[in-house]
């Protein structure tokens, strides 16, 4: 069963006489344990497509699903509550909090969201920072790690609440080739481990390369032939 489904979903925004479709009866599904991005130009609407998928913008027309929940019709508090127990999110900019240590900023979410005891955190916590490389780093700031360090900080504060769907927008936009190729990667790989669903957006050829399906946006539209690497058609 795929986990995100998206049926005839359009997005139109109005700004005064202005009306841009940004997404255009787009129709997908996306499985369970998959490792998926969106391509496409600056404008195609890459973002408005993840943040629709993840709650933080609703479509003009057409449903959504994430697993049996229809995402497009819930309230405010649905809408946190879902984005706090089923989605994680990683940003273009890490969004980290520069007076946190690595080891407060993933425990954050936690905090937040869950009932639960500190000796139980904080073994989610150096759980997840092992996973992602990070553990000799849990007492640096944010401004004493590279790039690449942060978005890793930032891929264990998506994960340590076990989401089942991670979205990152341009996760790598901001890291030198090596590091934007790492930190895919390294995504992959808790993919593999955590089974956890990932959809991210690029427009870096080497960054799409790493992904199992491409999806591929153009004014709005999914282009067809968006393929599936390694596996042929899908
Ligand atoms: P991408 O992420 O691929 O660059 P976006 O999803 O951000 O594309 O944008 C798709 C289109 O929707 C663009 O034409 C953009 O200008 C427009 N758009 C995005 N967000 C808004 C908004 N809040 N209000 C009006 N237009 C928007
Ligand atoms: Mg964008």
């Amino acid at each position: 069963m795929a986990l995100v489904q998206i049926d005839n979903v359009s997005k139109i925004y109005q700004t005064g006489e202005v009306q841009v479709k940004a997404l255009q009866d787009v129709t997908l599904s996306i499985g369970k344990a998959s490792f998926v991005t969106f391509v496409g130009p600056s404008g195609s609407g890459k973002t408005t497509m993840l943040n629709i998928i993840g709650c933080l913008d609703q479509p003009t027309k057409g449903k959504i699903f994430v697993g049996n929940a229809q995402v497009g019709t819930f309230n405010r508090r649905q809408r946190a509550a879902f984005r706090g127990h089923t989605l994680g999110f990683i940003f273009q900019a890490f969004n980290l909090f520069q007076v946190l240590t690595t080891y407060e900023n993933v425990e954050y979410p936690l905090v937040m969201i869950k009932n639960e005891s500190i000796s139980k955190r904080k073994e989610k916590v150096l759980k997840v920072l092992e996973s992602v490389g990070m553990l000799d780093q849990k007492d640096k700031f944010p401004d004493q790690l590279s790039g690449g360090q942060k978005q890793r900080v930032a891929v264990a504060r998506a994960l340590v609440t076990q989401p089942k769907l991670v979205l990152a927008d341009e996760p790598t936009a901001n890291l030198d080739k090596k590091s934007a190729v790492n930190v895919i990667r390294l995504m992959r790989d808790m993919r593999d481990k955590f089974n956890t669903t990932f959809i991210f957006s690029t427009h870096d050829p080497g960054v799409m390369e790493e992904a199992e399906v491409i999806h591929t946006l153009e004014d709005g539209r999914l282009v067809s032939g968006s393929r599936k690497n390694n596996v042929g058609e899908i």
